[in-house]
């Protein structure tokens, strides 16, 4: 059995924050306010509570200014827009996020509309996206941004690798998809449709797995060498699991991230990087 190299998310993480943490003097200096950050939560599901929370926390970690406004759960889209629409207006807020998922009454696609795409650190509006397919500065999803960190980081070869991303979602396979072009990887989208999906990841010099079903990917369907991104976070009776079976990748792939502690903790780090860059493309332009 060959040497798998474990992808040490918490360790990228930190130096992400660090790097933030590092630069915000200098927007301080150059600006006279530190950047700004809200994050709105509707209604008070534990989940999103937890995960503001913990934005929030890491925020003011990093020297972000951080508010977190949390509305009824009877909120309508109207009085969702207004709040929006004053956040967009103001000037010391460089960052809004809505924390999805929403109360059914709201419409997701509605949110990210209206929040202004300067001010879209998520990198989910149409705005940012548009700006991802041309190439243009803009926020990428941080998911999708922590995959592409961790891939460097590793020194994992991408131009004209073959690369196999499972799952087609708006805020990690698409986006992915289009970072992985970028870097002139050969990129195929698999999803539930898929026909023989393990034999198309036995192909794949680069695997992601962003689907959401736990342990799905097994060891055979890897091949020798190759790097395994496991987004997946799944909550089962035997704790948190990835998207891969993790043991049988071990020793079968050259490069694997673990879940808990590979992708799960980049995200947050670059909401943080987001931020930071979003002020100062907005402050400066
Ligand atoms: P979605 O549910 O939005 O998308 C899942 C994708 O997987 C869909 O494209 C779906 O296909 C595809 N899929 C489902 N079943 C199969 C199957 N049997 N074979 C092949 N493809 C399949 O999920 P997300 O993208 O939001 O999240 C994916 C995983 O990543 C989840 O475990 C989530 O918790 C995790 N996640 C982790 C983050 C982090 O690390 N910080 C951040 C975001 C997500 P189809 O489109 O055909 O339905």
């Amino acid at each position: 059995m060959s040497e798998t190299v474990i992808i040490d998310g918490r360790a990228a993480a930190e130096e992400v924050r660090e790097a933030v943490r590092d630069d915000v003097p200098a927007f301080v200096a150059r600006h006279g306010r530190p950047p700004g950050l809200v994050g709105v939560q509707v209604g008070d599901d534990p989940a999103s509570e937890i995960y503001q929370r913990r934005k929030a926390e890491a925020a003011e970690a990093a020297g972000i200014a951080s508010r977190r406004i949390v509305l009824p759960a009877d909120t309508t889209q109207q009085q969702l827009d207004a709040l929006i629409d004053e956040l967009n207006d103001d000037d010391a807020v460089d960052g809004v996020l809505v924390q999805l998922p929403v109360p059914d009454q709201l419409s997701e696609p509605a949110i990210a509309g209206r929040i202004h795409p300067d001010k879209d650190v998520d990198g989910f509006s149409a705005g940012n996206l548009g700006r991802l397919v041309r190439g243009e500065p803009g926020s990428v999803p941080c998911t999708p941004r922590g995959v592409m960190h961790l891939l460097d980081r590793a020194e994992v070869p991408l131009e004209g690798a073959n690369v196999v991303v499972v799952g087609r979602s708006l805020i990690v396979g698409k986006p992915l998809a289009l970072l992985l072009t970028a870097r002139s990887a050969t990129v195929t989208v698999a999803h539930s449709r898929t026909r023989d999906l393990p034999g198309l990841c036995r192909g794949a010099d680069v695997l992601v797995a962003a689907v959401g079903r736990p342990e799905m990917v097994r060891g055979e369907w890897i091949k020798r060498g190759a790097a395994v991104i496991d987004v997946g976070i799944n909550r089962t009776d035997a704790g948190l699991v990835g998207d891969v079976a993790g043991d049988e990748a071990q020793g079968v792939a050259g490069w694997l991230t673990p879940v808990p502690g590979g992708v799960g903790p980049m995200t947050i780090a670059f909401l943080l990087a987001n931020t930071l860059e979003a002020a100062s493309r907005r402050l400066v332009s």
